[in-house]
C-alpha cells in the first residue's frame, strides 16, 4: 500500500468517524419528493431510437362486468395470481416515438389535458418535454384507433394542435366507422360521446388526414397491421430497423393479465370473437419471430417479449439498460 492511498483511507476513516459520532443537522431526515420520476425511457430497434412517454394511468373499482365472459369473482382470482389488488383495475398509457433518423413518429397521444389539478392521465406533454423532444418537432403522427386515451391528446386545452407540424395518419376503417352520421345517431347514449371526441378532433383537419389501409408501410421502416376486432378499424404496428423486429401491438391486449389470458373478453372490446382471433394471431407471430412487443396498456416501459404459456401466453419484460 503506498503512502497516498494509506492517507486517503485514514482521512476517510476519520471523516466516516466524525459522520457516525456528532453532526447530527447532517443527518437531518429528507423530506419525501412526493412526486414520481418523469416516464420516458429509450431503446435502440436496429438504427432507430425509440423513447416509451408515458401519460400516465388511472385506477378505478373494478366493474362487475369488467370481462365479458368471466365472472368478477375470476378477474379478481386472476389479479391475485398476477399480485395485483382485488377490485381494483390500474391501467397505464404509454405512447411510443420512433426517431428512423429522417422522421420523428409519435404513435398514438394520451388522454389529453385534464380539468382537475394533479390529474393521474395526460401526462405525455410534461414527460416529453422532460424527455428533451419539442412537440413542434413531430413529423408523422400514426393513430391506432379512434378511443379518446388514444386521440385526446391532439389537441391542447384551448383545442390547438398539440403536434402542429405532422402529418397525421389513421387507419381508413376507423375513419369509415366513427365518421359515419347515421352510426352517431344510431348509437347508444353511452357511446354518443366517443363519436362527438372524435368530431372534434378531426373534424377541422378532415381535408389533410392521411387515411391508410392494412399491411401499409406508413413510414419507411414502420408498416400497418390489420389488429381489428377491439375496434372496427383498430391497427398494430411492426416496425423494423436492421436485425431489429418490433410489434405496437396498440390495444390488441390490454394489461399483462390478459397476456396470460387471451380468451377474456374485455368491455373495451367492441367484437370480442374478433378480438380474441387477433390476439392469438398476432401473438403468435411475436412468439415465433421473438419479436420486442410495445403494448399501449403495458406497465412502463410498456414492451417485453411474449412467449407461450399452456392455452395462453406470458410477457417477459424488457431489461432496463443505462446504454443506447
Ligand atoms: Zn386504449
Amino acid at each position: 500500500m503506498t503512502a497516498l492511498s494509506r492517507r486517503t483511507l485514514l482521512t476517510g476513516t476519520v471523516a466516516g468517524a466524525a459522520l457516525a459520532l456528532g453532526a447530527p443537522s447532517l443527518r437531518a431526515a429528507a423530506p419525501p419528493a412526493g412526486k414520481q420520476a418523469p416516464g420516458y425511457y429509450r431503446h435502440k430497434l436496429g438504427s432507430f431510437e425509440v423513447t416509451a412517454i408515458n401519460d400516465g394511468a388511472r385506477t378505478f373499482p373494478l366493474p362487475d362486468t369488467f370481462v365479458r365472459n368471466k365472472t368478477k369473482a375470476e378477474v379478481n382470482a386472476g389479479l391475485e395470481s398476477v399480485f395485483m389488488p382485488k377490485d381494483t383495475m390500474m391501467i397505464p398509457f404509454t405512447p411510443t416515438m420512433v426517431n428512423t433518423g429522417s422522421k420523428l413518429v409519435l404513435i398514438d397521444t394520451g388522454n389529453g389535458p385534464q380539468q382537475q389539478p394533479n390529474a393521474p392521465v395526460g401526462l405525455l406533454g410534461a414527460n416529453m418535454t422532460a424527455a428533451g423532444i419539442d412537440p413542434k418537432s413531430v413529423d408523422v403522427l400514426i393513430i391506432s384507433h379512434f378511443h379518446g386515451d388514444h386521440i385526446l391528446g391532439m389537441r391542447n386545452s384551448d383545442g390547438s394542435l398539440t403536434y402542429p407540424n405532422a402529418e397525421v395518419m389513421v387507419p381508413e376503417a376507423e375513419w369509415a366507422f366513427w365518421m359515419d352520421d347515421a352510426r352517431m345517431n344510431a348509437a347508444p347514449d353511452a357511446m354518443k360521446g366517443a363519436f362527438q371526441n372524435v368530431r372534434r378532433i378531426f373534424g377541422p383537419i378532415a381535408d389533410k388526414v392521411t387515411k391508410y389501409g392494412f399491411g401499409k408501410e406508413l413510414v419507411p421502416g414502420i408498416s400497418s397491421v390489420d389488429a381489428t376486432g377491439h375496434t372496427p378499424g383498430h391497427a398494430a404496428f411492426t416496425i423494423a430497423s436492421g436485425s431489429g423486429r418490433m410489434l405496437v401491438q396498440s390495444d390488441v391486449t390490454n394489461i399483462p393479465l390478459f397476456v396470460r389470458n387471451p380468451g377474456w373478453h374485455l368491455v373495451f372490446d367492441m367484437d370480442g370473437a374478433k378480438a380474441e382471433a387477433t390476439r392469438r394471431k398476432l401473438f403468435d407471430m411475436a412468439v415465433a419471430e421473438k419479436m420486442l412487443v410495445a403494448g399501449y396498456h403495458f406497465p412502463f416501459p410498456g414492451a417485453g417479449y411474449i412467449e407461450k404459456d399452456g392455452e395462453g401466453y406470458r410477457m417477459v419484460p424488457m431489461s432496463w439498460n443505462p446504454m443506447l
